[in-house]
């Protein structure tokens, strides 16, 4: 992964927010915004929350791949 991780905040909820370069997307994962799959080589961002009260590594092993897109406007 690449890119500066960034925190956003959605209705109330922490979120970080880590961009993927396009080499970095060797994997498709399933978009939860549209539920479309993001193809290899699609930069796209990893998102988690960080206010979870399992801690963050309960917020970071449940992260989900989205468009970067689908996340802008989720
Ligand atoms: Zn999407």
């Amino acid at each position: 992964m690449v890119g500066l991780k960034r925190s956003e905040s959605r209705r109330g909820i922490e979120y970080a927010v880590q961009p993927v370069s396009p080499r970095s997307a060797i994997k498709p994962y399933l978009c939860p915004g549209c539920n479309l799959n993001i193809e290899i080589g699609v930069a796209h961002v990893v998102v988690w929350r960080t206010d979870s009260v399992m801690g963050e590594r309960a917020g970071l092993e449940a992260r989900r791949h989205w468009h970067t897109h689908c996340w802008q406007i989720a």
